[in-house]
């Protein structure tokens, strides 16, 4: 039996496809002079291949994702295409007297170097692009499969070291059964769009290729934390009966779709949507959320190799807007950087990605950045009920200089004749601890919060929210934390704010009453999860939530905060007794 250390819930039973690094092993053997020609040719031929394969991913993924995903196979072609790369590898052949494979080796080899050298994230990733390619033609030269993500024939589980955000946007969905995955935990991004796509999948589980390897069916149960090699009828027969009740349990959460989030004695809170780009709308609209509580705009930024334009952005944020009218959507500005990068943007080489420019400190310092973004979300402004929230905020400075740069471009739009909302609601994301001591004064310089707990936790406990070997160190609930959230709820409620929570705890219905009982106005949260959440809240009231949370706020433990949320729900039958995972966040 194998587990992890994360879970996006579900069952999924079916084949491994492992995705491995494969062994490439070129032959250093010299060619004589009339095999030239001949592996000239095998170069010819391999590269024609990977551009025919690079072609079809593209159309794939401008098909499945949009077109400005699609670009970066673009580029990827046109390095193939490259006439000094032609150039170089030929000459390798005919004059080194070395094989195809060898020479394209060594023709990729020395193009990375060159730029490696060269302190730059945009060529440094281009260094990236050419191992890709590199890889792709040396696989076609030596007749190795390729397994291509958006492509996958068979209905598979697949299991890797690592699976990246941009790489799980590519998932031909209808043929991944679930997700196996070696790194990452429950705050990753890559974790984070699994569940919002509602893959059931297990991350952190360690050694999971070598132990997975000789399977030739398994059982993924990210609903116990088990995964099953070869299992037995009884075990296929137990896990499917899991699965009916799982689906059964859902089914009838379906029901509450049209209900509120209002606790027993009238007390109601939003229970609103995070999103990551236009795909998630449809989920978000068939939940009911009360709205979108985050978007996430940096993806539209991703997988790309420039940025998107003021028209393209605008045009997104309409489309979305308009689509969950009346009901609002915060945007907020990109947070690029940390481990969400693009080729877009030239980052510095940084010893600490999370500590460094990131998020707001990326648009501040390039002003282009942020005024077409804020001129594309203003612009959309007009066709729905959109607020504008800014991520990492650390100082009353940075909200000031903001707020002043969102006048200026007010100005600049009315001058051209655009109609916007003029009293667009400006709210910051408290995911520093910096900011979330302070918020007594942020408060009184914006409309609202929303707690990025992802980040604040790994801030507040200096744990990386990435980092496998100390994940059992993360946990937003740990004192230190939840009193922050405390403290700046009841901050901003003092200077007639609202507060949200829009990280990965909003969306877990073991805290569900605690979060309510501590005062919070908004959960924001995958899709997938709001019913349950709801569910929660319609069965509680929020006189005995606020008892708790008062019981909650003054343990110093874990522990004893997990043991009386726990006996709150299970006291009230909203829990059974075996339900609650020690994996949940
Ligand atoms: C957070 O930090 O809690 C958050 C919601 O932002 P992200 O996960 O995108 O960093
Ligand atoms: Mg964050």
């Amino acid at each position: 039996m194998i587990s992890g250390s994360s879970m996006s819930p579900g069952i999924a039973f079916g084949k491994p496809l492992i995705l491995r690094e494969s062994n490439i092993s070129i032959s250093k053997v010299k060619i004589s002079d009339d095999q030239i020609e001949k592996e000239v040719l095998k170069f010819f031929s391999a590269r024609h291949k990977t551009i025919k394969q690079l072609k079809i991913i593209k159309d794939m993924t401008k098909n499945s994702i949009g077109e400005s995903k699609s670009e970066i196979f673009e580029g990827h072609i046109m390095l193939v295409e490259d006439d000094e790369f032609e150039k170089s590898v030929i000459e390798i052949i005919e004059k080194e007297k070395k094989t195809a494979e060898s020479a394209i080796k060594k023709a990729i080899n020395k193009q990375i170097k060159s730029i490696e050298k060269i302190d730059n994230t945009y060529l440094r990733e281009r260094a990236l692009d050419f191992k890709d390619i590199g890889t792709r033609m040396l696989k076609n030269v030596l007749g190795i499969p390729i397994i291509n993500l958006g492509s996958i024939d068979n209905r598979s589980i697949l299991v890797a070291k690592d699976i990246s955000p941009s790489e799980i946007s590519q998932l031909n969905l209808k043929k991944i059964l679930g997700l196996i995955i070696e790194f990452g935990g429950k705050a990753s991004h890559s974790f984070i769009i699994a569940k919002s796509l509602e893959i059931p999948s297990i991350f952190g589980v360690k050694d999971a290729i070598n132990k997975i390897q000789k399977c030739s069916y398994i059982i993924l149960d990210a609903l116990n934390n088990k995964i099953y090699c070869n299992p037995s009828e009884m075990e296929i027969k137990k896990a499917k009966k899991i699965q009916h009740k799982h689906l059964k349990i859902k089914k009838s959460l379906e029901n509450l779709k049209n209900f509120p989030a209002i606790t027993i004695d009238g007390h109601r809170i939003k229970l609103c949507a995070n999103v990551n780009g236009i795909h998630d709308i449809q989920i978000t609209k068939s939940q009911s959320a009360d709205g979108i509580g985050l978007y996430r705009t940096e993806f539209l930024y991703m997988n790309r190799n420039s940025f998107p334009c003021e028209e393209e952005q605008f045009e997104t944020y309409k489309k979305i807007a308009v689509s969950i009218n009346p009901n609002p959507i915060t945007i907020r500005t990109i947070d690029i950087g940390g481990d969400k990068t693009t080729s877009c943007i030239e980052f510095p080489k940084e010893e600490n990605p999370f500590l460094g420019w990131r998020a707001i400190r990326v648009s501040m310092d390039r002003k282009e950045i942020l005024h077409t973004q804020i001129r594309a979300i203003l612009r959309a402004s007009n066709f729905g009920k959109i607020y504008i929230m800014f991520p990492m905020i650390i100082s009353i400075e940075e909200i000031l200089y903001l707020k002043e740069e969102i006048l200026f471009i007010k100005k600049q739009l009315k001058k051209k004749k655009y109609e916007f909302d003029p009293s667009i609601k400006i709210g910051v994301m408290i995911e520093t601890p910096a900011a979330a001591v302070i918020s007594r004064d942020l408060a009184k310089e914006v409309d609202f919060f929303s707690i990025g707990t992802n980040d604040l936790t790994q801030y507040t406990l200096a744990v990386d929210r990435n980092n496998e070997k100390i994940s059992h160190l993360y946990n937003p609930i740990s004192p230190s934390v939840l009193r922050l959230i405390k403290k700046v709820i009841s901050n901003s409620h003092k200077e007639g704010k609202w507060t949200g929570i829009c990280g990965e705890i909003a969306g877990d219905e073991t805290y569900s009453a605690l979060l309510l009982g501590m005062g919070v106005d908004e959960l924001s949260m995958s899709s997938s999860s709001i019913q349950k959440v709801k569910r929660i809240i319609r069965n509680v009231s929020y006189r005995d939530a606020k008892k708790l949370a008062e019981k909650s706020i003054k343990k110093s433990k874990i522990k004893e905060i997990e043991k009386t949320t726990i006996s709150f729900l299970l006291k009230r039958n909203l829990i059974k007794k075996t339900s609650h995972s020690k994996n949940s966040l």
